[in-house]
């Protein structure tokens, strides 16, 4: 299973990727931690993508391909695997499905988590995530047991730079402007399929894992 998980910022794309990744035991890239990674590692791509990452820009086409194909192309990802905010334009889209298609390959399925602008702010605003394991809290509708520590490995708990309120709407603009029109890339396809975002985490779970198996 080679399939997208496609949504806005704050749609809760990274928390079901998690989990779809662990039940269906397939890989779960995700293009914005990867960054964050090389960012901390202080390499070429990580330099280039911060100052992009902090204004909540995109990083460019040709930088983001270049890292997302040669992660899909690693042996762990030989039985499957879950994009998790790749790709975000229809550059990005386009180049993904020839480099798959030069292996005999394609993306099977598309879930696009469809989440209202007003939720997706109070969401971001909110957000803290565990510094080790990534786990995503909300202070108020979902805090960790103690206060700044994570339930799961007991890690630091942080806000990302760009979870402060100016830098989420610029990144919702940019997610409106670039992004959706893969919506319609993947529907004439034929592969979108439309789940509502706005319920329990659980119950948005199982609708993807359904839709998947
Ligand atoms: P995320 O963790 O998915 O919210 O991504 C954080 C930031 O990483 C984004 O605001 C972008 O600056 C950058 N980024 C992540 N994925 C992509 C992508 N597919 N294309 C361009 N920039 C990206």
């Amino acid at each position: 299973m080679r399939s997208v998980l496609l949504g806005a910022p704050g749609s809760g794309k990274g928390t079901q990727a998690g989990i779809i990744s662990e039940k269906l035991g397939i890989s779960h890239i995700a293009s914005g931690d990867l960054f964050r990674e090389a960012a901390s590692r202080g390499d070429d791509v990580g330099n280039q993508a911060k100052t992009y990452m902090e204004k909540g820009l995109l990083v460019p086409d040709e930088i983001t391909i270049r890292m997302i194909l040669e992660r899909i192309g690693a042996p762990d990802c030989t039985k499957g695997f879950i994009l998790d905010g790749f790709p975000r334009t229809l550059e990005q889209a386009k180049a993904l499905d020839i480099a798959m298609a030069e292996k005999g390959e394609a993306i099977d399925l598309v879930l696009y988590i469809k989440v209202g602008t007003e939720e997706l702010v109070r969401r971001l605003s909110g957000r803290f995530i565990c510094q080790s394991c990534q786990t995503p809290y909300h202070i108020v509708s979902s805090p960790s047991k103690v206060e700044g520590k994570c339930d799961k490995c007991d890690g630091e708990l942080y806000q990302r730079a760009d979870d402060v309120p100016d830098t989420v709407r610029k990144r919702i603009d940019v997610y409106l402007d670039k992004t959706t029109p893969l919506i319609d890339y993947y529907s004439e396809a034929g592969k979108l399929i439309e789940i509502n975002g706005e319920g329990e985490i659980d119950g948005i779970g199982e609708s993807l894992i359904k839709a998947l198996s």
